[in-house]
């Protein structure tokens, strides 16, 4: 026998018994958007590298080690997208999107990232994003924080995800506290871990991001950004609270919240949770006001997050939440292949979104009824040889005790299912 191909490690087939719980979240998603006037963009999964090494910075993890670049057949590099922002900033720009202020686009789509698969990390994952240009208000940042409330509540989540935020002031007073950063930590350099070392010289503020202890010690006596804040940003961080506690929305400061790309400045977000161990960040974001400017745009301000659909899964799953997509009705037949066929789409016509399935392929009544018990179907249409031959079917109901089949003319079925399937819910 020749050997099984496989997939590539880190990205992962999502199969049939999954799709419906995806697509139920997908749908969910799309209408918390559209109720907040955000529209919907479809963006290539490859673009030029540079679109994502200009954007998020060359001495990031996700440039530096994660990217998936390659050459392509003209010798160009390109890269398979490794978030979504980077490149709506591209297509906004290229399109002229951005000449009317307060644009508001979500996107969604696998991204890829060359890290190691653990739980919750995968090379191929799938985002969900919003994003948000041309206003710089304080509002906006609120706006944005409360859809994502919106979505936890939505999916009956709110329980289980928390908000942290911070702010990362303006490029000016980032460059200020890097300076004190590196002035604090150059006595320590020899405690920190390797990678903070190296970002030391490269990208001082990531060491918060560090898992290493010793480094997460001397990172709690740090000196923090919130001392070298501008006016501007300060007032910006104080009324994007103030519009928070009005909405009712709880959040904690988290002063070590750094996000792993450069572009975030001023208000930055996380939505976090504690039951999914390690990988515990649901949806992140900030704002970029720098960015559009960065990849050759007019200056633009923009803020957006994205969400880790495969992490929202996990914490559905963890909530009990489940959807499946069985047939409503399934057809067994003793009559020809060509009447069972027409009767399939004379039902198809009359009741529009129906779910039917056939026992197609015949065999023994037995075994298509076994068929039709696991096809998950409650009704069981059986189109029995003599009663078909005088106008008459029989719909026997899978969940009834006994299974007592009733039978009836053809032409009342429609009508009968119509009512018999009315009391159903379904997503
Ligand atoms: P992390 O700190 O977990 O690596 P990140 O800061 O790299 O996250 P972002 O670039 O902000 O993540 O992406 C937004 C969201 O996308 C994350 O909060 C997470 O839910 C999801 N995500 C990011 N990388 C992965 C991955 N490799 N596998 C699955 N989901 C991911
Ligand atoms: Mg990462």
């Amino acid at each position: 026998m020749m050997n099984k191909i496989q997939s590539i490690r880190g990205m992962h087939d999502i199969l049939p018994d999954r799709t419906p719980l995806w697509r139920w979240l997908e749908a969910r998603l799309a209408e918390v958007f559209a109720s907040y006037d955000f529209h919907e963009i479809r963006l290539p999964i490859v673009e030029k590298a540079e679109v994502f090494t200009r954007a998020i910075g060359q001495a990031t993890d996700v440039v530096e080690k994660e990217m998936y670049a390659f050459e392509d057949r003209n010798g160009d590099l390109l890269a398979l997208r490794p978030e979504g922002t980077a490149a709506v900033v591209r297509s906004a720009i290229q399109h002229g999107l951005l000449n009317t202020p307060g644009l508001k686009v979500w996107y969604q789509g696998p991204m890829f990232r060359h890290e190691r698969p653990q739980k919750g990390r995968q090379r191929q994952f799938h985002q969900f994003g919003a994003e948000i240009f041309g206003l710089d208000a304080a509002a906006v940042d609120a706006e944005l924080i409360a859809l994502g409330q919106r979505i936890w509540r939505e999916l009956g989540l709110t329980d289980r995800i928390r908000l942290e935020i911070n702010t990362l002031g303006d490029r000016d007073d980032r460059e200020r506290y890097r300076q004190r950063l590196v002035d604090y930590l150059r006595p320590h350099a020899d405690q920190l871990d390797e990678d903070s070392r190296r970002r030391l010289e490269t990208n001082p503020l990531r060491i918060f991001d560090s898992k290493h202890e010793q480094t997460r010690g001397i990172m709690a006596d740090a000196p923090l950004l919130a001392d070298e804040l501008g006016e501007e940003a300060r007032v910006h961080f104080a009324e994007v609270r103030e519009l928070l506690d009005g909405l009712g929305i709880e959040y904690t400061v988290n002063t070590g919240l750094v996000r792993g790309l450069d572009y975030y400045c001023r208000t930055v977000f996380e939505w976090v949770t504690e039951d999914l161990g390690a990988q515990g960040t649901v949806c992140a974001g900030g704002r970029y006001n720098d960015l559009v400017a960065m990849q050759g745009g007019k200056d633009t301000p923009g803020i957006g997050f994205a969400l880790g659909v495969e992490r929202l899964l996990a914490l559905l799953d963890a909530a009990g939440v489940e959807r499946d997509q069985k047939p409503q009705v399934f057809i067994v037949s003793q009559v020809a292949a060509t009447d069972t066929l027409k009767m399939a789409e004379f039902l198809r016509d009359r009741l529009p979104g129906l779910r039917l399935g056939a026992a197609l392929g015949g065999g023994s009544m037995r075994s298509q009824f076994k068929r039709a018990d696991r096809s998950g179907a409650r009704w069981c249409l059986v189109l029995g040889e003599r009663e078909h031959a005088e106008g008459q079917v029989a719909l026997k109901d899978l969940r009834a005790e006994g299974g007592e089949q009733q039978t009836m003319p053809i032409d009342q079925l429609p009508d009968f299912l119509a009512t018999a399937l009315a009391g159903e819910v379904d997503d």
